[in-house]
């Protein structure tokens, strides 16, 4: 059976196309930039990119090309095999706590979370909406970030604004990366072998978040209302004081809008190091002694720590700390800092193994809480939830 994870942007469309229930990748592609005449569009055939530039002007275009492309490179023989699609959604509000077959009643309550998400919502909506006219017999699901996070408590969610904010527009915490930290904690429950331990899920990407997992279940994240909130990124800048907002838009004479732009894009390892959203560039120009780049690097470790103590409280204990992401599966630096600003709660890596990649043990034999590189796979949990659902 063929299912198609997608991921739509607003000027992109990422896919991965799967053989399940293996849970085997056939392929994978992206469209960039929609709307231009130099879109491109790329589609690995036999583990090679093949890359192509051409006129994409929407979304709709960009999916006839998907399809397109996978039957010129004899991916599939015909249209008909594709059994399933399966569509990321950031935003599921409290409407969502489970994935969903999407049916126009479903496309409309989607729309109507827009507010809660305007960067995010209209364009997977487009992809849907894209999908669903080229293969309209096909199953479609929707897969939401926020699902894994509605298991939280009110404690966790709700801010301490006036409850009216929250009655009148939803004003809380939702959580984002869901599928990551639900596919990540499923994991670590296995290698465990026990479905009730506690889990925390750093997952550390150029957007970054980390997530308290108490037998399976989500109990806290640190996103919020939007993926601003939690710890500094490549670019976004985490918790602040609200406040700033006020003082940089009088000072800089700018909206609301644009101070929010700037803590969203020109923020986070960006904003303090002066430098660059990658934590390569960051590692590298700490060990050439650059002051900013450093001290980058040791805001977001302390914020790190400060949600790994946080949780280990309100979990009342801690069994595994897993590793995803860009940098959580690929920066050893960054693993080891962050373990070293935990080391009271008796946790301790094996150098060795941490400096190796792939799913793995890194913590010492006398740890007292087992520390794991756990890759992330969003498209396969999104597979799984068509599989489920169909
Ligand atoms: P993601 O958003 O999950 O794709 O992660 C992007 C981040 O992962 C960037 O900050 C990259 O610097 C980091 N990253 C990706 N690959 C590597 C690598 N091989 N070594 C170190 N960092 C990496």
């Amino acid at each position: 059976m063929k299912i198609i994870a997608v991921n739509a942007g607003s000027s992109s469309l990422k896919f991965q196309l799967l053989t399940m229930p293996e849970e085997h990748e056939i392929t994978s592609g992206l469209v960039e930039r929609i709307g231009y005449d130099n879109a491109v569009f790329t589609i690995k055939v036999n583990g090679e990119k093949i890359k192509k530039e051409q006129s994409i002007l929407n979304h709709k275009t960009a999916v006839e090309l998907v399809v397109k492309g996978l039957l010129e490179n004899k991916i599939i023989d015909s249209i008909e095999e594709i059994n399933g699609v399966g569509h990321r959604v950031v935003q599921g509000g409290e409407i969502f706590k489970d994935s969903v077959i999407i049916t126009d009643d479903v496309i409309k309550d989607i729309i109507s979370l827009n507010d809660l998400a305007p960067l995010h919502n209209p364009a997977n909506i487009t992809g849907i909406k894209a999908f669903r006219e080229l293969l309209p017999n096909v199953i479609q699901v929707a897969v939401f970030d926020t699902t894994f996070h509605q298991t939280m408590k009110e404690d966790a969610f709700l801010y301490a604004t006036p409850y009216e904010w929250y009655q009148k527009y939803g004003v809380r915490k939702y959580g984002f990366h869901g599928t990551s930290h639900q596919y990540v904690s499923e994991r670590a429950l296995e290698l465990l072998d026990n479905p009730k331990a506690k889990i925390i899920v750093a997952h550390l990407g150029n957007g970054a978040s980390l997530c308290a997992v108490d037998a399976g279940k989500s109990v806290d994240t640190s996103m919020g209302l939007t993926p601003l909130e939690g710890i500094p990124m490549g670019t976004r800048s985490g918790n602040i004081d609200p406040s700033v907002l006020m003082l940089v838009s009088q000072k800089e004479d700018k909206t609301y809008g644009e101070v929010l732009n700037d803590l969203n894009k020109h923020s986070g390892y960006l904003g303090v190091s002066g430098i660059s959203n990658d934590s390569r560039d960051i590692v590298d120009n700490m060990h050439k002694g650059h002051h900013r780049a450093t001290l980058a690097h040791k805001v977001q470790i302390k914020r790190i720590a400060d949600y790994i103590g946080s949780y280990y409280v309100y979990m009342g204990g801690l069994d595994a700390i897993c590793f995803t992401a860009g940098i959580g599966e690929n920066a050893p630096e960054i693993r080891q800092d962050v373990i070293e600003a935990v080391k009271v709660l008796g946790v301790e890596l094996d150098p060795v193994e941490n400096q190796k990649r792939g799913e793995h043990l890194i913590s010492s034999k006398q740890s007292k809480i087992k520390v794991f590189i756990i890759p992330t796979n969003e498209e396969v949990m999104i597979a799984r939830e068509v599989m489920r659902l169909k």
